[in-house]
């Protein structure tokens, strides 16, 4: 019988499998190695305001995320920003297809929501699982987390694959998915730059994507911008110092919008190693039932926040039945 459940990662994947089970009765403890629950639904905390550097919006297609959202629409609020997608010498406007959503103050709020109640622990990172009757967790100080019947991871594949060396077959079963890296750069200009639009999406060598983040719903209003690098050139970059990327991010933002940076109250380049998988998958989560190992996460679906509700869920639901 399953009744005391670890799952490793307080991101929204992680959070939406714990919180289902908990609701079902059973014992759940989150770990995660960050300072606070949300995983890369996260903001950088200035005292000008929250900067997402993170996801920058998510849409809400499916039913079940559809209901999930409209019961917590307190933390929830439409981004109504005005799009547009870089034409390699212009910026067109575009009329997105679904509704952008972000949590209300800091990208990581609804998650925070969600860890209410829930027994989290966070800066421990877990290195290593052992199992003879039961799972042990080990973190990184040694400190061990003992008798767990199951056990849910939702890192990254590699990662996953880290922790799960040869205790399941998952490893095999998820060898060859791969993340792309991602460089974020946020900036709070001195003087407020006159920006056309309110996010920009770019199939350009060296942006992804641009926006101007106090645009969303309660994120200040010093006219904060988030440049974030095309996911390619994040890779090729990886060994560039963070100066050097900042640079170049701006360098580029001035040459396709004619824009000039000058001083600026912050200014801070964050890498995501693992930001948005390389490949879609369908396979939802993966369960071994024989050594009660789930793996759920964005990763298993199309890397979008609504995949990592909705790989948690699937997965809760299954080790339920
Ligand atoms: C730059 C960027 C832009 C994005 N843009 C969008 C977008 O526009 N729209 C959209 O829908 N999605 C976007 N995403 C993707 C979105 O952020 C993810 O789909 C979603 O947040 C994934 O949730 P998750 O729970 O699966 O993973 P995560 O949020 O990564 O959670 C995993 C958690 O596991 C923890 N962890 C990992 N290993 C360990 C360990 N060994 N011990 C303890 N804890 C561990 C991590 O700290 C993390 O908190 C973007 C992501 C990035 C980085």
């Amino acid at each position: 019988m399953i009744a005391k459940i670890a799952v490793i990662g307080a991101g929204m994947a992680g959070l939406t499998v714990a919180k289902k089970l908990t609701k079902k009765g059973l014992s759940v403890d989150v770990f995660d190695k960050g300072r606070a629950v949300g995983g890369r639904m996260s903001s950088r905390r200035t005292e000008w305001g929250y900067l997402d550097h993170g996801v920058q919006y998510f849409t809400v297609k499916n039913p079940l995320f559809q209901n999930f959202i409209a019961q917590n629409e307190e933390f929830v609020k439409a981004w109504a920003g005005k799009f547009g997608r870089w034409q390699g010498t212009n910026v067109i406007t575009i009329e997105p297809e679904n509704p952008r959503y972000v949590p209300t103050i800091a990208m990581n709020n609804l998650c925070k929501k969600m860890a209410t109640g829930l027994n989290v622990k966070l800066q421990t990172r877990i290195i290593s699982l052992k199992k003879s009757q039961k799972w042990t967790l080990i973190d990184e100080n040694e400190q061990l987390y003992s008798d767990y019947d199951f056990i849910i991871i939702t890192a990254p594949p590699l990662q996953t694959i880290d922790l799960l060396g040869n205790h399941s077959f998952i490893s095999e079963s998820i060898r060859d998915l791969k993340m792309f890296a991602c460089y974020s750069l946020m900036l709070i200009p001195e003087n407020k730059l006159d920006l056309p639009f309110d996010g920009i999406e770019f199939q350009h060598p060296i942006l992804g994507w641009i926006c101007v983040n106090d645009s969303k719903p309660l994120r200040g209003e010093k006219g904060s911008i988030i440049i974030q690098s095309n996911f390619t050139w994040a890779e090729e970059n990886l060994a560039t110092t963070r100066d050097d990327i900042g640079e170049m991010l701006k360098n580029a933002t001035s040459e396709v919008l004619k824009i000039k940076f000058y001083h600026h109250l912050y200014e801070s380049v964050h890498l995501w190693r693992y930001a948005i998988p390389q490949q879609i998958n369908d396979q939802g989560y993966y369960l071994d039932k024989s050594n009660n190992i789930g793996v759920c996460g964005d990763w298993c679906l199309n890397g979008e926040v609504e995949s990592a509700f909705l790989s948690g869920y699937w997965l809760a639901n299954k080790i339920y039945e």
